[in-house]
């Protein structure tokens, strides 16, 4: 095995401050996507290493939930300041993890993690009650309290991130967390749990454990738990959610999509196009909020493909360490045969390939920027979630007609209108059935506004002051200030 000087992590998991081995464990081959070779060799966690995890962060959340919210939120910031710090090494160790490439990496990952970090370092101290008067002069005030032990189980396409984007409020509101990532994409986690100790989080507070689906279930109904917070499948969060409503544990679920990105025929063409590309060609279409569904009105479908192939021709594929690569492979074998699956599905269904469909002849897992037209709503790569880069273009008439189609699915996490007409752009977003929608821009995340899915998308949101409810609960004081009258 050719281990990756800069990949292998001194033990597998990260519990209580430090690195710990399970030996018992199964192990977990670390594959860097652009070559096909192993880079690291974790284990992952056995029941015991679970118990150990959610025990270790239960004994540092108590006084963790005592400390003030100024406290807390130094803790964070200081985090916050440690990743934009160490960005190139975070971002170097996010490409080996997943395939992305540099030029993505060293903007998107760490520095969105280190935004979550900061956000909720700057909000913790203004997680506050409320003081409600009622009748005769009485009151009731309320108290925002932790949870407790929270669990979060990460997918496989943004692993610094989703970690950050869970930890940050989970912590803020006093809570600890046991951190799962993918089996897929195991090593960034553990850099975010090393930072956070150097930051001042005490041991424990931020566990990570390594494993696939087996480790995730144990997490989920582990009797120290009291909420799960998971990014993955719509398949995996109907199992998680029904694990945890046995224990009736709050939830997060973030999950997959197939959302509808609508061009207009007064949009601006450039701009679309590069919603479109945005929207399904970054991180190679791994992209939970991709628009992969792009309804473009009739009028302007036939230059608004000649100008979406023409821009895909200027796509720098390649080597993801080279800082000119724009565009990687997929994660995993088992990713791109899935995805190969989903093109010749299309091509036995009908659609027209315009752009792309074959893999590239070098080692790893690539895939060429790949676009259908002539899509129409039955077809499986109109209706399933392909979590790679195969954009399906169908074309309609009217604004009616766009957005029945486009509310046609199971799916709610996002959408996205393109259009110079004011009230339509916001009569359009106001219609998506989904989560976020974007105004002439496409998978924009920013911590400040919520982000999350309806439907089968998920439930919950994460970033933004949103989160603050989701990783805290509400105690109601009543006070009585006269006498307290009974009926006998
Ligand atoms: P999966 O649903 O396969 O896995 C998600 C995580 O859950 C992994 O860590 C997985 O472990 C774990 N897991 C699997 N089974 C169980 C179980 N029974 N109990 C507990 N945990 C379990 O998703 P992928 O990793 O393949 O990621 C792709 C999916 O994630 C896509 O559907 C995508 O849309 C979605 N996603 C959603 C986002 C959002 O914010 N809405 C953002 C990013 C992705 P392991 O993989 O190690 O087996």
């Amino acid at each position: 095995m050719a281990q990756h000087p800069d990949a292998q992590p001194p033990a597998s998991h990260f519990i209580d401050g430090a690195y710990v081995e399970d030996p018992a464990g199964d192990p977990i081959d670390v594959i860097y996507p652009a070559t096909g070779k192993s880079i690291a060799r974790l284990r992952a966690a056995t029941p015991a290493t679970v118990d150990r995890a959610v025990a270790s962060a239960k004994a540092a959340q108590a006084a963790w939930a005592r400390a003030s919210g100024a406290e807390r939120g130094r803790v964070l910031r200081r985090a916050a300041e440690i990743i934009r710090a160490r960005n190139r090494d975070l971002s170097v160790l996010e490409t080996l993890d997943t395939g992305k490439p540099l030029s993505e990496t060293l903007v998107a990952d760490a520095a969105s993690g280190a935004d979550a970090l900061e956000y909720f370092g700057g909000i913790a101290a203004a997680i506050t009650g409320a003081h409600i008067p009622v009748a005769g002069g009485d009151f009731v005030y309320t108290i925002r309290e932790a949870l407790g032990v929270c669990a979060g189980i990460g997918a496989w396409n943004y692993p610094t991130q989703i970690a950050c984007w869970k930890a940050a409020p989970a912590l803020a509101c006093g809570n600890a967390m046991v951190f799962k990532p993918s089996e897929t994409t195991p090593l960034c986690a553990l850099k975010i749990a090393e930072i956070l100790v150097e930051a001042g989080a005490p041991p424990g507070l931020f566990n990570v454990i390594q494993g696939a689906g087996a480790t995730g279930a144990a997490l989920v109904t582990h009797p120290g738990i009291a909420k799960v917070s998971l990014t993955g499948s719509v398949p995996t969060g109907q199992k998680v959610a029904a694990a945890a409503a046995g224990g009736i544990r709050h939830v997060t679920m973030e999950l997959g999509g197939k959302s509808p990105l609508i061009v207009f025929e007064d949009a601006d063409l450039d701009t679309a196009v590069s919603g479109a590309i945005l929207g399904n060609f970054y991180s190679s279409g791994q992209v939970c909020s991709n628009g992969t569904r792009v309804f473009v009105q009739a009028p302007v479908l036939a230059p608004f493909l000649a100008r979406l192939t023409a821009r895909l021709q200027r796509a720098v594929i390649g080597d993801p360490m080279d800082e000119a690569t724009n565009f990687g492979p997929l994660v995993s074998a088992a990713q791109l045969a899935r995805v190969e699956g989903y093109v010749a599905a299309g091509l036995a269904e009908g659609a027209r390939l315009i752009h792309g469909g074959k893999r590239l002849d070098r080692p790893g897992y690539y895939l060429e920027p790949t676009v259908f037209a002539d899509v129409t709503d039955r077809m499986t790569i109109a209706q399933e979630e392909i979590f790679g880069p195969v954009m399906a273009v169908l074309s309609f008439a009217t604004e009616d007609e766009a957005l029945a189609r486009a509310n046609a699915t199971d799916f709610g996490l996002a959408g996205g209108v393109f259009t110079r007409d004011l009230a339509r752009a916001h009569r359009v977003a106001a219609a998506l059935e989904a989560g976020t929608c974007w105004i002439n821009a496409y998978n924009l995340t920013p911590v400040e506004a919520p982000f999350g899915g309806v439907k089968r998308s998920g439930i919950g949101r994460e970033n933004s002051a949103e989160a603050i409810a989701h990783y805290s609960q509400v105690k109601s004081v009543y006070v009585a200030l006269g006498p307290l009258e009974a009926p006998f």
